[in-house]
């Protein structure tokens, strides 16, 4: 994890320049520079680091934010980045500071935009996206695109000769462009019969003017639109407010770990904790921390990896601190997420409740950040600037002289490697001291009973063991659950006849087989095809389902217990987490006798609980083309024999594999993590991958070959 040196750490305002004649702004483009406007003389006094402002950008308008204030003898660099020195170039005028003074974009929150910047080498302009409110409430700007019509009239001069001139460059402008323009932009350069011409284009149809695409959302759960989270969010309680003998006060946790917490607290100092324990008793630990940092006057972050899990906790941090609590997170309409960053912006909120986006929450006087769920890869964002929620957690936490609480019941490797480094030969890390590490006794260890599919008649889905398991539990109508992490009745077709699977023509892996749906999908592009009635190689008509799916243990499962009612959680079948809620909702009112799904069952509110789980075929993920498919298979096994209630209170797991000797699957059945944290880390370290090293993927792109081969060559070489 990054280590701040002190100099990046924020510095007062400098106070020299009252009334800048100049600002640098960086704007939220693909670009590593920053630029210089003009400010005019009505907003000289107004301007101050952290505005957003309105500036001039090529033919377009861009809100940009001020990062520095300059005098007018300050050398201003060209677009080269040098010295413009004797040729003073031409500076634009910023147009307009969009929002009041008080509303600046807090500059702890640049400072760390520029820390992830330099830390994930991603342009600064791409990193303030993360900090900027989005797009206020009201009418989204409309844009403007040509229609097939005004494409085809382009090709033609003798119709483009009854359009005045001004409409021709317009409709010249907007072919340039397929995404269309906004009316912003177009103004820019534009004509002043813009307003006439734009209406004129319209009545015949050679531009179509469309609403703003909303910004897609990161969260992998979208909640459907017109739902206030709020809402959702009421009425799911955490599991240890309803069952008060499950409380585990903090202090008969484990005393030194606490009292370390306490120290690093009452002292204000920068650490790191890692809580292992289960839920219950990290919401526990969590909220007495964060009971403490409120009493200093400091704010609190608690971060979750799913948007369901993030309104339960909310809906628990209510209970306790009513509205100084609020929910902030990417599945928020870009409205809502504007109206709310102003309200964190105000001062009003000290608890903040969300998924990875929440870290850059606009508040200030951090004291306390929880990252629960460390372990899980909803945290790291997929796409520029790809940080990872813990990573960013530590060091706002070093801006603020912040404790960071991870929150796991089985730890990454990568904390691991920070918080156990015995495990891995390492030396430990300043910060973190021998008992950083807060484990709490598992008296509620499971029963699992393990089957070697090996020893099975060849594809068999439901192993003998399995089904008494299965009939047992469901005579007692105490609830079954079953596991299998691949959707769809089977991951491939084969052909009998000449051995190969359909294909994805752009992924090249297998398509996964729907049957009810009649479908083969590919699960990276979501290209998907009807099922073809002979083998696209060989044209025999002999394509056979290779392996099994969720789809194929629900017949399975209904073929054997035509009485029971099944439900079925995947992403095929529960495409947002308000669906996802519902079923499990079903689940646990006894509405629903057997649940079959992927790890889309291990994550979310309210958890499931089964006095039986099955695990189809433990091993499903582990030959999975990734350094880290052992990890997350451990992972999510781990989670998924949590569903079973532990052993004393007569919960049993019937765990399927065709590898039981794995030490990933060993780890798992004797509940011994250390059997997977030192295979694991012995494998990596050999290996040379993290945490033990740091691996960047490089990607050169351009346009010419052969430069572009010179420049990779120079990467290679560097
Ligand atoms: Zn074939
Ligand atoms: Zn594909």
């Amino acid at each position: 994890m990054p280590e701040i040196p002190p100099a990046s750490r924020p510095q007062p305002r400098a106070s020299g320049l009252a009334d800048p004649a100049l600002v640098d702004v960086v704007l939220p483009r693909h670009l590593y520079r920053v630029f210089t406007y003009l400010v005019p003389a009505h907003l000289q006094s107004l301007v101050r680091i952290g505005s957003r402002v309105q500036v001039p950008f090529g033919h377009a308008t861009l809100e940009g934010m001020v990062v520095k204030l300059r005098s007018r003898s300050d050398p201003v660099l060209n677009s080269k980045g040098r010295s413009a020195g004797s040729h003073p170039i031409r500076l634009r005028e910023i147009g307009a500071i969009a929002d009041d003074t008080d509303n600046a974009t807090p500059q702890e929150l640049m400072t760390l935009s520029r820390l992830i910047a330099e830390y994930y080498l991603t342009p600064w302009g791409q990193c303030i996206r993360l900090i900027l409110p989005g797009r206020p409430a009201g009418k989204p700007p409309a844009r403007y695109q040509l229609t097939e019509a005004g494409r085809d009239l382009l090709g033609k001069t003798e119709g483009l000769n009854r359009l005045s001139p001004t409409c021709e460059a317009l409709l010249v402008r907007l072919h340039r462009r397929p995404k269309g323009l906004s009316i912003g932009t177009l103004r820019h350069g534009a004509s002043p019969s813009l307003t006439t011409d734009l209406s004129l284009l319209k009545r015949h149809k050679l531009v179509l003017e469309a609403a703003e695409a909303i910004q897609p959302s990161h969260q992998r759960l979208a909640v459907p639109s017109g739902i206030s989270h709020h809402e959702m969010g009421s009425g799911v309680a955490l599991p240890f407010i309803d069952q008060p003998e499950d409380r585990h006060p903090v202090s008969t946790m484990a005393t030194a770990w606490w009292n370390n917490v306490l120290t690093a607290i009452e002292t204000r100092r920068p650490a790191r904790f890692l809580l292992q324990a289960p839920q219950p008793q990290r919401m526990s630990a969590v909220f007495e921390a964060a009971d403490l940092i409120l009493k200093q006057q400091r704010r609190v972050i608690l971060i979750t990896p799913e948007i369901s899990c993030a309104e339960a906790f909310a809906t628990g941090a209510r209970t306790r601190w009513g509205d100084r609590v609020e929910l902030f997170h990417g599945g928020l309409l870009p409205a809502l997420r504007h109206e709310r960053w102003h309200r964190l912006q105000s001062g009003t909120i000290d608890v903040v409740v969300g998924t990875r986006s929440a870290i850059f929450a606009p508040i200030s006087s951090v004291g306390l950040i929880c990252i629960d769920e460390e372990e899980n890869s909803s945290l790291k964002e997929e796409t520029e600037p790809r940080y990872h929620a813990r990573d960013v957690a530590w060091m706002r936490a070093q801006l603020n002289a912040a404790v960071v609480l991870l929150g796991s019941a089985h730890p990454s490797l990568e904390t691991m490697h920070v918080f156990d480094p015995d495990g891995c030969g390492m030396p430990s890390e300043p910060d973190i001291t021998d008992s950083a590490v807060a484990t709490v006794s598992q008296e509620d260890s499971r029963e699992i009973h393990i089957v070697n599919l090996r020893e099975t008649p060849y594809g068999t889905v439901l192993s003998d063991p399995m089904i008494a398991g299965m009939r047992t539990a469901l005579e007692a109508r105490a609830g079954v659950i079953l596991f299998l992490n691949r959707k769809g009745f089977a991951p491939a077709l084969v052909c009998r006849e000449c051995g190969n699977t359909p294909q994805c023509p752009q992924c090249s892996v297998a398509l996964t087989f729907y049957k009810q749906g009649g479908r083969l999908a590919c699960h990276y592009c979501a290209t998907s095809r009807s099922v073809p009635d002979t083998c696209p190689t060989c044209h025999a008509p002999r394509l056979q389902p290779g392996g099994v799916g969720t789809e194929a243990v629900e017949e399975w499962t209904h073929r054997l217990f035509p009485q029971a009612r099944i439900g079925r959680m995947d992403s095929a079948t529960s495409s947002n987490s308000k669906q996802a809620s519902s079923v499990r909702r079903q689940f646990l009112a006894g509405e629903l006798d057997v649940l079959i799904g992927t790890q889309m069952l291990c994550q979310g509110e309210p958890a499931l609980c089964a006095e039986f789980v099955g695990l189809i075929q433990a091993d499903a993920g582990l030959h999975l083309p990734d350094f880290r498919a052992g990890e997350h298979t451990y992972h999510t096994l781990m989670d998924a024999i949590a569903m079973a209630r532990p052993a004393r209170s007569g919960g049993r797991v019937v765990l399927q594999t065709l590898l039981p000797t794995h030490y990933v699957i060993q780890a798992v059945v004797n509940q011994d993590p250390t059997l997977f944290y030192k295979q694991e880390f012995a494998f990596r370290r050999a290996l040379a991958y993290p945490p033990l090293t740091h691996l960047i993927s490089l990607r050169v792109s351009g346009t010419g070959l052969d430069r572009t081969r010179q420049a990779a060559a120079y990467w290679v070489e560097r």
